[in-house]
């Protein structure tokens, strides 16, 4: 169920601020991702980090998919919650040593390794505990994924995974290394792309890689080209479902794999940004010497995305009445920070303390980055089926 189709006496009645979550949204979701990579025989591994609340979890993880993580406490999260280790990948650039054997232990799926020095550590500890470890080798493709630059990861200048110019050492290093096994190839380029070209610049790096490595004897079976795919920010209810049909077109058309090669994903953000909402209460309304401002209950504490990287989300009022006047206000949260804010020149119907604010598409990187800045209180979720009917 959508925020506005529910009775706003039901929400008035709860504490605020907290996130709520459409179940049904969700699971559409889930389906669609899963009827679009069956279809091509493709993997998809869930991006814990970008939402790691219980049910929401519960549900992904039933549909059978695998869950990407990126430390060693979501590997343990994983399989604490379902996850097989056999579809449980492992990313980061600065995996510990203790991650690393929590990882060994469970035999996991693969680790997406990030550079030499770390293939070096990994062989190390797997030789220690008389294991073998599986792994696909993080290539930075220097693909743009032309996105925010934050959270841009594929060009030269990003701490993620092995540059071109390293992977004929790597190639030799991985040749040593009697204690890892070679899966495949990994790469991500970034978040919240929305352009299908970046996709299809991708597949062609995938396929010169691939290539790359085969013609020097090592076969490759793992084609894992990591997550990123983007969701309507500013039209939530226009597009709640991610086209996913498409996304996974650009890879079934572009990626040449042979019949041995597996074609793995790693989605994070559209399968879960649209379901979340951060339902707040204007505190205060103030009005400045050029701007009037609502003063919500819920902050970067609560929702930091705004105030980390500059991100859009939709602002409503809930319960408005069709015909109110908007007024341009500056959305704030109590937090002692100016880049506590989020969104300027906000058009909302005109509204007063105790009014409920819904800011939009909070599902991913949301609740998971909350923190305990200012003495917080611990963040609430709703489920969608907590509540009833308008
Ligand atoms: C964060 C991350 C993802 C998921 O990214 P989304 O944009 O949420 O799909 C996938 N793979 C790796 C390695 C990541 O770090």
């Amino acid at each position: 169920m959508n925020i506005h189709q529910i009775d706003s006496q039901q929400l008035n009645n709860k504490q605020t601020p907290f996130y709520y979550y459409d179940l049904q949204l969700l699971n559409e979701t889930i389906a669609s991702v899963k009827r679009a990579a069956d279809r091509r025989g493709f993997h998809v591994h869930y991006a814990l980090k970008a939402n790691f609340n219980k049910r929401i979890v519960k549900h992904i993880q039933s549909a059978g998919f695998g869950a990407d993580c990126v430390s060693g406490n979501e590997v343990q999260f994983a399989i604490d919650n379902g996850f097989p280790a056999s579809q449980i990948t492992f990313a980061g650039a600065g995996k510990s040593d203790a991650e690393i054997r929590t990882a060994l232990q469970h035999k996991i799926f693969a680790f997406n390794v990030e550079s030499i020095q770390e293939l070096e550590v990994i062989n190390e500890l797997a030789g220690e505990s008389g294991v073998t470890a599986h792994v696909s080798l993080r290539i930075n493709p220097n693909v743009d994924a032309h996105t925010h630059h934050y959270i841009t990861t594929g060009l030269d200048e990003n701490k993620f995974g092995v540059p071109n110019s390293e992977l004929e050492q790597a190639a030799a290093v991985l040749r040593n290394c009697a204690h890892i096994q070679l899966l495949g190839l990994h790469f991500h380029v970034g978040s919240q792309i929305t352009d299908m070209n970046v996709f299809k610049s991708l597949c062609v790096k995938v396929n010169e890689w691939k290539n790359w490595f085969e013609e020097r004897g090592t076969q490759i079976k793992v084609l894992n080209v990591g997550g990123g795919l983007g969701v309507d920010y500013h039209q939530p209810d226009e597009q709640p479902i991610a086209d996913f049909e498409a996304y996974f077109e650009v890879f079934d058309k572009f990626l040449e794999r042979e019949s041995y090669q597996e074609v793995h994903f790693e989605l994070g953000r559209a399968l879960v940004a649209q379901c979340g909402t951060l339902v707040s209460r204007v505190l205060y309304t103030k009005s400045g010497v050029k701007t009037n401002f609502l003063v919500l209950d819920a902050g970067m504490t609560e929702l930091m995305r705004p105030a980390l990287y500059q991100a859009y989300h939709k602002i409503e009022k809930i319960g408005a009445l069709p015909d109110s006047t908007p007024i341009n206000y500056d959305v704030v949260g109590p937090i002692c920070e100016s880049s506590d804010c989020f969104g300027k020149n906000v058009s909302l119907p005109s509204a007063q303390r105790g009014d409920l604010i819904a800011i939009r598409t909070a599902g991913a990187y949301g609740e998971v980055m909350a923190s305990g800045y200012n003495l917080r209180n611990e963040i609430r979720y709703v489920y969608s089926d907590e509540i009833g009917h308008s």
